[in-house]
């Protein structure tokens, strides 16, 4: 059994710190490089023709780094100093721009490009922390660049361009909370199980995954639980699929109320379930099966009129004896489980111990 990957939501979640993966923060760096770079030819010539040498100078220079960041964005490993070394970069020489004497009142147009880059490239908070202060100083320019803002003309060019950046810093930080929000949703309910609220199978292999590396490190051993449910068709065929779902949901309950915070349960298809049990020694984790064995077989049920009641069979591969894959330890849980079924179901059974039989033979359940 191979650990399953979320190859967009699980990565996307935990490996970036904004809404795009770190290949499309790649390129869309790249696209940044080539425009900007480009861009910064054709303003370095008009700035010649201005006559601000020193400013085309600068412009030209900064369009070759740019270029050369064109060949090297893909294979950096120091991405997130990229991002940040560019729009530091870029948003102070924007600035720069707006600082000129005689500067185009086009130039601010650029203030409000400025969370739309921040925010795309570095998420909600770090893009919030390095947009704000450029857009005030931004703000605080255009106000020097009305000189003053003497008159009621000049009040209301600074009053569109403040209102316009506040509503653009807003609009988007209202828009990223709610992607956020959406994807941590997203990724809750690609990890559960909809009918008990448990981890899926592909989120408990993840979580088996993540044991097996944490006990290696760690030199300590855990143990892996299948159970599975006797004769359940019995409880569909009998009392309705609805039926079975509510014992699915009860025995949900009985398996996660018994155990420490630090076990993990899920359900890994139909009705079969897995644990894990950090920490315990062989012994004890026999022992604990047994009680929860023993509760779910002494558990009624209420459905209706009716009173429900189902026994379950678990088979226990322990780490590191049974096996130090997810693979084996999964092979010999089952195996554990099936030649429980085979003894007679409501059963228990370890690699290397005979099958612990209920006294009362409750083999079938009562429905
Ligand atoms: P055994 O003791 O050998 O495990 O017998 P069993 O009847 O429990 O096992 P079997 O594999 O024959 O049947 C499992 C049944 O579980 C068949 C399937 O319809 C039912 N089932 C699987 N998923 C669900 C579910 O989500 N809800 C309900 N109500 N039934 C389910
Ligand atoms: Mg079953
Ligand atoms: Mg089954």
């Amino acid at each position: 059994m191979t650990t399953p990957q979320h190859p967009d939501l699980g990565a996307s979640f935990e490996q970036s710190r904004s809404g795009l993966r770190d290949t499309h923060r790649r390129s869309l760096m790249r696209t940044l490089f080539l425009v900007t770079g480009s861009a910064l030819v054709a303003f370095g010539c008009l700035q010649i023709l201005n006559g601000y040498l020193w400013l085309a100078a600068g412009e030209f220079v900064a369009s070759v780094v740019l270029f050369l960041g064109v060949t090297r964005i893909n294979r950096t490993p120091h991405l997130q100093a990229w991002i940040y070394s560019y729009l530091v970069t870029g948003f102070s020489f924007a600035l720069l721009i707006m600082l000129v004497p005689d500067a185009s009142v086009a130039a601010f147009v650029w203030v409000l490009m400025m969370p739309v880059l921040a925010y795309l490239l570095l998420g909600k908070k770090e893009g919030f922390l390095l947009s704000a202060p450029f857009m005030l100083a931004g703000c605080v320019t255009y106000y020097f660049h009305l000189e003053f803002v003497a008159d009621a003309r000049s009040m209301i060019d600074l009053l569109n361009m403040m209102l316009c950046a506040v509503l653009m810093l807003g609009f988007i930080h209202l828009y990223e909370t709610r992607r956020e929000e959406a994807e941590q949703r997203l990724f809750t309910l690609a990890q559960t199980d909809a009918l008990t609220g448990l981890s899926n199978r592909a989120s408990f292999q993840s979580t088996l995954a993540r044991t097996i590396a944490e006990s290696a490190r760690s030199g300590t051993g855990f143990a892996l639980v299948v159970m599975d449910i006797d004769h359940f068709k019995v409880v569909n065929d009998t009392m309705g699929h609805e039926a079975g779902d509510q014992v699915l949901r009860d025995i949900s309950h009985r398996l996660t109320e018994r155990l420490r915070t630090t076990d993990s349960v899920g359900r890994l298809g139909g009705e079969e379930f897995g644990l894990i049990l950090r920490d315990v020694k062989p012994e004890d984790s026999f022992e604990l099966m047994d009680e929860l064995r023993q509760r779910i077989a002494d558990n009624e049920l209420k459905y209706g009129e009716a009173l429900i009641r189902v026994t379950a069979s678990f088979g226990i591969a322990h780490y590191p004896e049974d096996g130090t894959e997810a693979e084996t330890l999964f092979r010999v849980a089952d195996h554990c489980l099936y030649s429980g079924k085979r003894a007679g179901r409501n059963t228990v059974v370890k690699a290397g111990v005979a099958a612990i039989r209920s006294p009362r033979r409750t083999s079938k359940q009562h429905v």
